[in-house]
């Protein structure tokens, strides 16, 4: 497609807009115990860690990479209890109790992120309201139960027209009075108050395994480090031991966001579209003091969806029409996990020990569930589980309905697996900057060239056998069943995977 030759490209490299997490001396080093050992240095995490160690509990936190690699450090970061539309489907689809559960959740989670920020002093935050909006009538029931939910349970949420948008909205819910964070700031107040209270932060160190032997727990990183705890909390976005079957209740997308210089006035709420595909928006000073949009929106599966950089073209295009967008300066992408029932998954897994505890399926609203999770995890351990908290128990289907569901997606996710070992021969050439899956019996091959060095790595995902695809808008190798990602030389970007991919001749 020929662009108009004074168009706002797009950043040729991913770069979140939030930078690097500052502040963050060297690893520190692990005792052999812990009584508590939280394997995710992201808001989770950290949070639960934080927590824990408020109440004098040991504690160490383990990661596989820098703080800030994970969602937290590449989010939008709205601290928002108005969630799209979710909290009216989840009143719709589970009553009014459950509703009231997560609505309080969200309420203790934000309180949460603002004590954080507020003792800190680091972090970036304003107070902002927030928006739900559609733009066709098919939506305008939902927006109408969203705020019916919120009203319900004694929200501050109203019916109104947002007169800042640039566009026509057909129905809008605001709730007033909610907080935009800088989500790298808040890494970092929050890694500052665990050096504070002495607890050890960790990486790089991939957790591979945890057992139970002789009444511990026994974790091991693909360095080779071993380390026992009493309780692990496994804060990891998806938790990666097999055992707690969360990869086949959960669906993995990516997001993408977009830092743009606008001329004219910027809109001041936070927004998000109910119609798909989704579109979001806040503002976020830079540290001259310059005051950029953010846009986000445009997911998909991860793994699917290919070429991926269409997704990132639609949302710039979608800036472009409604803005006048000078540069965009940053663009980057991030992933997060769905359940099937709309709410997460805290606590305890089902099938495995339980003190073993996870948290996963935040649905792309993770500061207020992340920081709620770290209340009930931190509270089980302690024996003060919230009384908020049982909703969120991880669960598998309880009905046939459920299981269905359940089934069709790993059907779907099958369906995948399949597809992805009948390959076209004769894919083994590639350009600079892509990737190409080869079919090089017995096992097929990923090909990529990215900065002028061809490299060629297995492309069987080792979490379970899926046949990663090449994501175009990140050069990284993408697993279309539950969400893993490598680099081109194959190393774990994001888990359930803990292996890399083999390197191969080329
Ligand atoms: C584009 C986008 C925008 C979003 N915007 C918002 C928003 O505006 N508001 C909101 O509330 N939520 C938002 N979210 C969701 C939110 O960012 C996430 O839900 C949240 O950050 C998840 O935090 P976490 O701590 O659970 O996971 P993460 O921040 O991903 O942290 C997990 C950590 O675990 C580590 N890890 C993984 N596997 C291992 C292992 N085997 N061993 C050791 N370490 C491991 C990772 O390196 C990582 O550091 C957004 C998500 C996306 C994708």
């Amino acid at each position: 497609m020929n662009r108009p030759p004074d168009e706002a490209a797009l950043p040729a490299r991913p770069d979140s807009f939030w930078g690097p997490v500052h502040g963050i001396p060297d690893s520190d080093r692990l005792s052999e115990h812990h009584e508590v050992i939280v394997v995710g240095a992201g808001i989770t995490g950290m949070s639960t860690a934080l927590l824990l160690a408020e109440r004098g509990v040991d504690v160490a936190v383990i990661d596989a990479r820098r703080i800030g690699s994970g969602s937290t450090g590449r989010s939008t970061a709205k601290v928002s209890v108005l969630h799209g539309t979710r909290t009216g489907q989840i009143r719709q689809s589970h009553g009014e109790q459950t509703a009231q559960a997560y609505l309080t959740a969200q309420l203790r989670g934000q309180d949460l992120v603002r004590r954080v920020a507020e003792k800190s002093g680091i972090v970036d935050w304003d107070v902002r309201d927030a928006w739900t909006y559609a733009t066709s009538p098919k939506s305008i029931g939902q927006i109408q139960r969203e705020a019916a939910a919120l009203s319900e349970f004694g929200m501050d949420a109203m019916l109104a027209e947002p007169v800042e948008l640039p566009f026509q909205t057909s129905a809008a819910v605001c709730l007033p009075e909610q907080m935009q964070i800088n989500p790298a700031q808040y890494l970092a107040a929050l890694h500052g108050s665990l050096t504070e209270l002495g607890v050890p932060v960790v990486w790089p160190e991939r957790i591979a395994s945890i057992t139970k032997t002789n009444g511990r727990l026994h974790l091991t990183s693909t360095p080779g480090t071993d380390v026992s705890a009493d309780w692990v909390v496994v804060a990891t976005l998806l938790p990666f031991p097999l055992r707690t079957l969360m990869f086949a209740t959960t669906k993995p997308a990516r997001s993408y966001a977009l830092a743009a210089r606008v001329d004219g006035d910027l809109p001041q709420g936070m927004y998000l579209s109910a119609d798909s595909p989704t579109h979001s928006l806040r503002t976020a000073t830079s540290q001259a003091g310059e005051e950029f949009l953010l846009l986000g929106g445009n997911g998909h599966p991860t793994g699917r969806g290919n070429p991926t950089s269409r997704h990132v073209e639609a949302l710039a295009d979608w800036a472009r029409e409604h803005f006048s967008v000078r540069e965009f300066t940053h663009r980057w992408a991030a992933q997060d996990y769905t359940s099937a029932d709309q709410l997460p998954h805290i606590g305890a897994s089902p099938l495995g020990p339980p003190n073993v505890l996870i948290a996963t399926g935040f649905g792309k609203w993770g500061f207020t569930n992340g920081s709620a999770a770290a209340q009930i995890l931190s509270g089980m351990i302690v024996d003060e589980v919230p009384d908020w908290a049982r909703p969120f128990a991880p669960r598998l289907p309880n009905s046939l309905s459920g299981w269905k569901t359940l089934a069709m997606n790993n059907a779907e996710v099958a369906a995948t697996l399949a597809s992805g070992w009948v390959l076209e021969p004769g894919r083994g050439s590639v350009a600079s900057g892509r990737g190409a899956v080869r079919r090089d019996l017995p096992h097929p091959d990923a090909v990529s060239e990215v900065d002028g060095t061809r490299r060629v790595c297995s492309a069987v995902c080792t979490h379970l056998g899926g046949i990663v695809r090449w994501n175009d808008a990140d050069q990284s190798w993408d697993c279309p069943l539950h969400g893993s990602r490598f680099a081109p030389d194959g190393e774990v970007i994001v888990g359930p995977a803990v292996h890399s991919l083999a390197v191969e001749d080329g």
